[in-house]
């Protein structure tokens, strides 16, 4: 379709291996968190580095096992990725474009098939509220890269732009949430990379944004309006052929830019108003079912006190699982907020655990004995929306290192990490009926191993409480009774309306009203 590329004979192009720049960025960035991140919180893997990424449950691993399949020579450049955490400071993009220079330039001057690229989507630094499509502007303006194919894979909840779509040829999105199904994505965007290189055809891309943002407990792919809109993409693959692509953009609330927000993206090889057509379809689809993304919790109190009331009428059995939104370790939270651990303790709820990330703590009982008891202030240190410490006696039960192995290869985990997590050094401690699993480092609960690898069932357990909205689901739900969702204070709770938000496109729903009609008030 462009620089006469279809003229040339795919059978040839079949034959030659294919050499393809690997590289790729990966933060999801929550803006109205205190501080910045930095360099040091990114894991960089470069040249060899890289490649050592074959096999494993990462998007990365996944596209190193088709390049290995399908004869690829990778030219690995550098992959940076962080848990999420508040807007990254400019020095690492620079650092990170400084390398990629470095790595990439010469092979992309000498001549390269494609760059493929691994993304997240909703990268914010102080200076670029669209790393992303800003990566993709200088990749695209690299001497030898400006007509290169720019294919890549990106998570669901990315803030996808216009930049985006103009500057790169076809990127993927994941299409669950939880995100099991990041490495397949993965393997999905590189075969499509293949057959645009086999047939000679490059796609475009075109995209279309709603005017809503969702706050993460409303973007799961299981429930509407998620399940509709994927629906509805899954349809409109099938019924266009020509579409190779039809990507579903829940957005990521937390990360304040003009494209937070729900979004879909076409990738095709048809007919521009065909896609635009389709977008419209999604686009109107989600401004109808606007109002069930808008998920909101019940207060602690209500919930707690209607749990311990029926606990107390009739012998509840089997696990419930409590889940804190606003301490969503997932979406960038501390994960130290004492919210729920306060209401455990105040509705005397017996046999239950929680896990607080506490370096402090951890570190004052280093070397103390196991089974002594200490006063220990925990929590509530590391955002100023939240409770604040809260000082306990407790039993010291367990000290240990925090690095196991996941589970579940297929989990919204392993989509950020590989097969391992490391938690830092760890301590459980106990106070009254509630068991605490002190990491030093934020561990997202997407992975059942986090417990039983300091020695806690927790199917055990009567209760456990976890700090995310929708993404621990996969590991908790076929061990859970039953599953409730509180309200508390924290930085990712789900009330759109608490956040100072300034630079998010208005009118926008929930922050201003939408009418039944499903056009916004002007
Ligand atoms: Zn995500």
């Amino acid at each position: 379709m462009e620089n006469g590329e279809t003229k040339s004979d795919p059978t040839t192009r079949k034959r030659r291996r294919f050499r393809i720049v690997l590289a790729g960025l990966f933060h999801e960035t929550h803006t109205f968190l205190d501080g910045l991140t930095t360099w040091e919180a990114f894991d960089a893997r470069e040249s060899e580095n890289l490649l050592n990424a074959r096999g494993d449950a990462s998007p990365l691993g996944g596209i190193l096992d088709y390049a290995n399949q399908h004869d690829w020579t990778v030219i690995p450049a550098i992959m940076a990725t962080a848990v999420p955490s508040a807007t990254v400071q400019d020095d690492v993009l620079e650092k990170y474009w400084q390398r990629w220079i470095e790595l990439a330039r010469q092979p992309v001057v000498a001549g390269v098939d494609a760059i493929l690229l691994v993304l997240h989507g909703a990268f914010v630094s102080q200076s670029y509220k669209d790393v992303e499509g800003e990566l993709l502007r200088r990749i695209r303006s690299m001497p030898g890269a400006e007509s290169l194919p720019v294919f890549g894979i990106y998570d669901l909840h990315a803030n996808f732009s216009q930049a985006m779509a103009t500057f790169s040829d076809c990127l993927i999105a994941y299409r669950e949430n939880p995100h099991w199904d990041a490495r397949d994505s993965a393997i999905r965007a590189a075969s499509l990379l293949q057959r645009s290189l086999n047939e000679g055809i490059r796609p475009r891309q075109y995209f279309a944004q709603a005017p809503i943002i969702w706050p993460p407990t409303g973007t799961a792919s299981a429930s509407e309006p998620m399940l509709g809109l994927l629906q509805l993409a899954r349809q409109l693959e099938q019924d266009n052929p020509e579409f190779w692509a039809v990507n579903v953009n829940a957005g990521f609330a937390f990360a304040d830019s003009p494209d937070t927000g729900v979004s879909f993206s076409i990738v095709t090889i048809g007919d521009e108003l065909n896609a635009h057509a389709a977008l419209r379809r999604l686009v109107e689809l989600a401004i109808l079912n606007a109002e069930k993304g808008n998920v909101l919790e019940s207060p602690l109190d209500d919930v707690l006190g209607e749990w311990r009331n029926i606990a107390n009428k009739s012998k509840l059995s089997g696990l419930t699982v409590i889940a804190e939104p606003s301490d969503n370790i997932g979406a960038g939270a501390p994960g130290d907020g004492t919210g729920l651990l306060r209401g455990l303790l105040k509705y005397a709820i017996d046999n239950a655990a929680v896990c607080l990330a506490d370096p402090t703590a951890v570190q004052q009982l280093a070397n103390k004995p196991i089974g002594g008891t200490f006063v220990l202030s925990l929590g509530g240190r590391a955002n100023r929306l939240s409770y604040g410490p809260i000082t306990l006696e407790c039993k010291l039960l367990r000290l240990c290192d925090g690095s196991f192995e996941l589970e579940d290869k297929q989990s919204h985990l392993a989509s950020l990490c590989g097969d391992r997590f490391d938690m830092g050094k760890c301590a459980v401690v106990q106070h009254a009926g509630v068991t605490i699993l002190l990491t030093s480092r934020r561990t997202p609960p997407m992975d059942l191993g986090q417990w039983r690898h300091v020695g806690i069932d927790p199917e055990n357990l009567s209760v456990i409480g976890v700090k995310a909205a929708v993404a621990h689901r996969k590991a908790y739900d076929p061990i859970a009774t039953r599953h409730v969702r509180i309200e508390t204070i924290g930085p990712c709770q789900s009330r759109l309306a608490a956040f100072n938000y300034q630079h998010v496109r208005r009118p926008i729903y929930p922050l201003d009203p939408l009418n039944l009609n499903g056009s916004l008030h002007k």
